[in-house]
């Protein structure tokens, strides 16, 4: 494993997706009441390809007074829509469902222009997990008696729902699905980097039919998200974001409504000495380079038993030698673009600290494209517990490594961290899977494996990675009143 020849790189032709099937109009408004409205105050905001810097369209801005139009909209509607029989509401989610799946190459297209992820990713990951999302919960609208939240459960009524842009669509459909299933209606933030699938998504809630008002999409940045969440009309709020923003929307609901926070993380990916290393490798990869890093549940913090440790990065070095990274529109890339210049100053501030605090940086030789916001994939050796880069999440290609000798001590070491969101270990040994698993502070261990997502299984987080739960019937639960 540590010597033998340099993995040879294959040359691939340019295999670029058609853009064609996605066209981008000039300019999109607001949508609420089930129409396109323009904002009140006539503000705008642009979105940029973050691979090529080029601004892709301007959305909406919205204030305050289109908060308000949005949740009255939104609050004429519940009442029918709860009061509609689940199975009707259940077959207007599966045919949001549905054309989302018929749509699924321009979804793919779309959030690949906007985020600056590869449309491998977008095409095999993003856009059919958010489709399995309203499948699933459509399939739940009728047996909500059956949920294990009592009899006849019921909905909380309009929830303000706020979204990062790391997986705009996916993240857009693990808030709306659950609520919509349940009788709720809904008025969603996307983020300001990233709006255009969410737009996209209202004019497929248009072609299904669904009743005007049940989805309100907002186009706006943080005072938009501000305004949304403080609006004295709604009933529920649901964020998913950083936990800097969490904290500040806990205070300022300060326990008016029910909320559910899906925070950031620094989740601990532990390799054992009797892992298979191969796999491991591909685990670690998907990890935390997948998405460039930009997962809450990354693997950021890979804890390696001592002993194999070399073996272990110079495998990950070289398999790291071979991704692509470049062109998101090419089917090839394996790395995209980061998706904005904050974002990208923040990664390049916390790798010159893991320089400045000692420890070792290697980072893959791929070549940056010259426009763009782009960061090559990145290791840390020697990294001690106390450094920035194995406390803060960095939530970029950026991975810490350190070590362990003893069970006991990887354990520690996973646990001395502010966040709980995701863990993975890796060991033949089934018994050391369940205790290791057990002893994690994490909403989701993976063992074996890293980074795999089912709208059955509940995602979520505990300490400062946030509370409630999205996917399965704990997902259910933080949408109704159970009797
Ligand atoms: P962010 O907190 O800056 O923004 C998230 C959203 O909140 C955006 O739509 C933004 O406009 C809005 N917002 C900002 N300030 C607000 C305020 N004061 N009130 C209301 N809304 C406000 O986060 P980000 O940079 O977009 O996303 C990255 C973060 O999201 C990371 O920390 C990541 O770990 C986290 N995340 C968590 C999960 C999860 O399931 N736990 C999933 C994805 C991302």
């Amino acid at each position: 494993m540590t010597s033998g020849p340099t993995t040879a790189l294959f040359d691939y032709a340019p295999a670029p997706e058609a853009i064609g099937i996605a066209p981008i109009a000039n300019s999109y408004d607001l949508f609420i009441g089930g129409q396109f409205v323009p904002p009140v105050a006539g503000g705008r905001l642009a979105t940029v390809n973050p691979a090529t810097e080029q601004i892709l369209t301007e959305v909406g801005l919205a204030d305050a007074a289109d908060v308000d139009r949005a949740v009255k909209a939104a609050r004429r509607a519940q009442e029918g829509w709860a009061r509609m029989r689940g199975r009707d509401r259940g077959k207007l989610l599966f045919r949001i469902a549905r054309l989302m799946a018929e749509r699924s190459r321009e979804l793919a297209v779309l959030e690949t222009l906007d985020n600056g992820k590869p449309i491998r990713e977008s095409r095999d990951v993003d856009i059919p997990l958010a489709c399995a999302h309203v499948f699933y919960h459509a399939g739940w609208a009728d047996k909500l008696g059956y949920a294990g939240l009592g009899a006849n459960p019921r909905p909380l009524g309009v929830a303000a729902q706020v979204i990062p842009w790391n997986f705009p669509l996916l993240m857009l459909a693990w808030k709306i699905a659950p609520a919509l299933a349940t009788g709720n209606t809904v008025v969603l933030k996307p983020a300001e980097t990233t709006p255009l699938t969410a737009l996209r998504f209202a004019e497929i809630c248009q072609q299904a039919d669904l009743p005007p008002g049940v989805v309100n999409i907002l186009t706006g940045g943080p005072q938009t998200g501000a305004a949304l969440i403080s609006h004295p009309g709604i009933d529920k709020v649901a964020f998913t974001g950083s936990t800097e923003v969490g904290r500040s929307i806990q205070r300022t609901l300060a326990g008016r409504v029910p909320v559910t926070l899906e925070l950031g993380g620094k989740g601990a990916n532990i390799i054992f000495e009797d892992a298979p290393i191969d796999q491991a490798v591909e685990g670690i990869v998907e990890g935390i380079f997948f998405n460039q890093g930009a997962v809450c549940c990354a693997g950021s913090r890979l804890l390696v038993a001592e002993p194999i440790v070399e073996v272990v990065v110079e495998a990950l070095q070289r398999r790291l030698a071979t991704l692509r990274l470049g062109d998101p529109m090419d089917k090839n890339t394996d790395i995209g673009a980061i998706n904005s210049p904050d974002q990208l100053a923040r990664i390049t501030s916390l790798v010159a600290a893991g320089v400045a605090e000692g420890a070792a940086c290697w980072t893959s030789p791929a070549p940056l494209p010259e426009r763009g916001y782009w960061c090559a994939p990145t290791v840390f050796t020697g990294v001690h517990q106390t450094h920035r880069i194995a406390r803060e999440e960095i939530f970029g290609p950026v991975l810490s490594v350190l070590t362990f000798r003893t069970p006991a001590e990887a354990l520690a070491k996973a646990n001395d961290t502010t966040y709980g969101l995701a863990a993975g270990v890796w060991t033949e040994k089934g018994s050391r899977i369940l205790a290791i698993a057990e002893g994690l502070h994490a909403g989701v261990v993976w063992a074996n494996t890293y980074n795999r997502f089912d709208p059955s299984s509940p995602f979520g987080g505990v300490k400062e990675s946030g509370y409630g739960r999205e996917g399965g019937p704990q997902g259910l639960a933080g949408y109704v009143h159970a009797d």
